[in-house]
């Protein structure tokens, strides 16, 4: 018993010493309820954790820092739990404090990984008894693997941000895969490209090439060239295309085809190039007269300005010789300008010939090279004619425009019952009808029902002698509104003095009835409020008292007027007693009802009528507006009140206008009298 205990003893030991020959560390510990104790470690591992045989017995928390200590525990109970090996990784495990090192600027690593794996011991009663931990380091692995999802990274975003299109071809050049840009370049997408031949979206015309560029990348050797293609939209492409190969592990299995669109830069190059050309062309053709000088000297000039200025050698003379004195100065100035560099407008100057014409040019210069110094071109052209252009064409216009003016008029032809038997063009333009559509009909159906009897009462005084008549009338437009038309009616009558008809020539007057319209309000209203007007008051008030149906109705005059208003004005300005005015206006319309009739008489002074049935109405009014007229003003930032007084006059049968308002007036001076705010009702005496 003693030696097989012994036996067992010495094998344990030398089972534990080879422990201390693998370089994986090994913790063995002890389970008690949750806690874990050391009772072997071996040598690798009691260096990583700074273990000595003193330490037996020790809890996993008393030798490695609290975070380790509480992620190890974790596992061991996991394993403990599910009664099996378990797996993990994790930077901490083995050292008293890790540190981390830059592998790139931005990320950092830390400088060991360990791995560990935990196997629960259980007694026979299937109770865990001790714990064996085998920590191994994996750094280099983990390394590995990070550094390649970096890599990945690195690689999607090149994929993914690439302004170029980058296809990956397998090594029969079908597409692998394509990124962003080769969609925005050609237009195709990842369901029209993807396990097709990368040359099928080419042209015809430049696969041979293409496939050449491929074969040799595949060969081992990376390959650029340039092609046209056309986009999905049908739009022309540019393109650079860049083969590369694509080693696996020694081997080519593909290539990438990286295409750069090189279409804006070579548009641009053709246009220039095509303005080049066009303005050689121009120079060539061009009918102008050039004359390229220097410090005033004539080093050339063409046929046409030698024809122009009718000399045939001008060559070593000045240039002021040729230029009208008065355009000395400015030329001079000009030509400082240009040699300063700046751009010159421009301009008109008058050219004098040897024969002594002054000839009117549009000139413009400009600094060139010429014959190795730079000269100053400049190019003449002459426009006496097209002064003389501008002339006739301005004539036209105006002539033009007669014709259009006239054009707008209406010319008709009626019968005798206004039949229209002819209606110009401009019956389309002015009324809206087509002349053919309103031509069989009746004119006069056409006319407002309230103007029709007196157009057709004067038509009947016309004779064979009679002037021309002028009607003045609303015509229904083919949109429903009503054009106010001046007609001018002229009767044609034959020789034996019938009536054959009646030739009209229209015109809109719409215009002028609105700005009347405009006027007759102006008359009658108050144009700081827009009320009515003293004018307009009386004018409604004896029309009123016509049609007043004494049975029925009654009739009273309130006059208004703001306490103490000039206060207002004294004491927060003019603009403000104006705006206070408005707005008192404002309020009174808001308080009073549709039918009532509000008037501004002047100065703060207002006017009401109003028509009633019962008795007590007037007194109930002139209330209610004393009332509201105490309610406080907001006016540009000031709050304030007024108050306002009111004198009540009720109409008398048989009362002229005059004395109405008169009462009013009273019944108001007797209020202000009484102190104001208040109103009076003027009582018969
Ligand atoms: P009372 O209580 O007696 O009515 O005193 P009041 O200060 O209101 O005096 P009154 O009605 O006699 O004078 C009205 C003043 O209104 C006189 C004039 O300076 C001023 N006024 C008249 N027309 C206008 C106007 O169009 N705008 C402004 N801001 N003030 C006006
Ligand atoms: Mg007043």
């Amino acid at each position: 018993m003693m030696y097989a205990d012994q036996t067992i003893q010495h094998y344990s030991s030398v089972l534990l010493r080879t422990f201390d020959k693998i370089s994986d560390f090994v913790f063995f510990m002890e389970v008690d309820g949750s806690t874990y104790r050391y009772i072997f470690v071996n040598e690798p591992g009691k260096q990583a954790i700074g273990w000595t045989d003193a330490d037996i017995g020790k809890r996993v928390e008393d030798m490695v820092p609290p975070e380790t200590a509480a992620l190890v525990t974790r596992h061991y109970e996991e394993a403990v739990r599910e009664r099996k090996s378990i797996v993990f990784e994790d930077y901490r495990l083995a050292e008293p404090s890790y540190s981390v090192q830059p592998v790139s600027h931005e990320i950092q690593l830390p400088v060991h990984y360990y791995e560990s794996e935990v196997t629960p011991v259980f007694d026979e009663s299937g109770v865990c008894t001790h714990v064996i931990s085998v920590v191994r380091e994996v750094t280099d692995r983990k390394r590995r693997e990070l550094e390649l999802s970096i890599l990945k990274d690195q690689h999607e975003s090149l994929r993914r941000y690439s302004p170029h299109g980058i296809f990956v071809l397998d090594d029969v050049f079908r597409v692998q895969s394509i990124n962003p840009a080769v969609t925005q370049i050609t237009g195709y997408g990842e369901n029209e490209l993807l396990g097709e031949p990368f040359l099928a979206w080419l042209p015809e015309s430049e696969r041979i090439l293409v496939e050449e560029g491929l074969h040799f990348a595949l060969s081992g050797t990376p390959h650029k060239y340039g092609i046209t293609a056309v986009q999905k939209t049908g739009g022309l492409l540019d393109l650079a295309i860049l083969n590369i190969p694509i080693e696996v592990g020694g081997r080519i299995t593909g290539l990438f085809a990286i295409i750069i669109d090189h279409t804006p830069e070579k548009n641009a190059e053709r246009a220039t190039q095509e303005s080049e050309r066009r303005y050689r062309q121009l120079i060539e053709t061009i009918p102008e007269g050039i004359i390229v000088h220097k410090d005033g000297v004539i080093l050339y000039a063409n046929a046409l300005a030698l024809e122009t200025i009718g000399e045939t050698y001008i060559e070593s003379e000045s240039i002021f010789k040729f230029i009208a004195s008065e355009f000395h100065e400015t030329t001079k100035e000009r030509l400082h300008a240009l040699r300063q560099g700046g751009p010159v407008q421009d301009t008109e100057i008058v050219l004098l010939t040897p024969a002594g014409r002054r000839l009117h040019m549009d000139i413009g210069s400009l600094l060139i090279d010429y014959e190795g110094t730079t000269a100053v071109m400049t190019l003449l052209r002459d426009v006496t004619e097209k002064l003389e252009m501008e002339r006739a064409l301005h004539q036209s216009e105006t002539q033009y425009r007669l014709i259009t003016e006239n054009m707008s008029d209406l010319v008709c032809i009626l019968e005798r019952d206004g039949q229209v038997r002819y209606a110009s063009p401009s019956h389309k333009t002015v009324l809206g009808y087509a002349p053919e559509l309103y031509e069989g009909k009746n004119t006069l159906d056409f006319i407002h029902p309230n103007d029709v009897e007196s157009a057709r009462r004067q038509l009947d005084t016309m004779t064979a002698s009679s002037e021309p008549l002028t009607l003045e009338f609303r015509h229904l437009h083919q949109d429903g509104r009503w054009i106010w038309l001046e007609t001018k009616i002229q009767a044609i009558y034959d020789d034996a003095g019938q009536l054959l008809h009646y030739l009209t020539v229209t015109r809109e007057i719409m215009k002028r009835k609105v700005l009347e319209k405009q006027l007759k309000h102006l008359a009658y209203h108050d144009t700081l409020t827009d009320l009515p007007n003293r004018r307009y008051f009386l004018a409604y008030l004896e029309e009123t008292l016509v049609r007043l149906d004494e049975e029925d109705e009654s009739l009273a005059v309130l006059s208004l007027d703001i306490d103490c208003f000039k206060q207002i004005n004294d004491t927060l300005g003019h603009d403000i007693g104006d705006e206070l005015l408005r707005q008192f206006s404002a309020r009174l319309t808001d308080v009073l009802r549709n039918q009532d009739v509000i008037a501004r008489f002047g100065g703060d002074e207002f006017s009401v009528l109003i028509r009633y049935t019962e008795s007590d109405a007037p007194r109930r009014v002139a209330e209610k507006l004393v009332t509201s007229l105490q309610l406080p003003w907001q006016i540009e930032g000031h709050s304030f009140i007024t108050t306002s007084s009111a004198g009540v006059a009720p109409y008398r049968p048989g009362m002229p206008t005059k004395q109405l308002l008169k009462h009013a007036d009273l019944a108001l001076y007797e209020a202000k009298a009484r102190g104001r705010n208040q109103y009076v009702v003027f009582e018969d005496r």
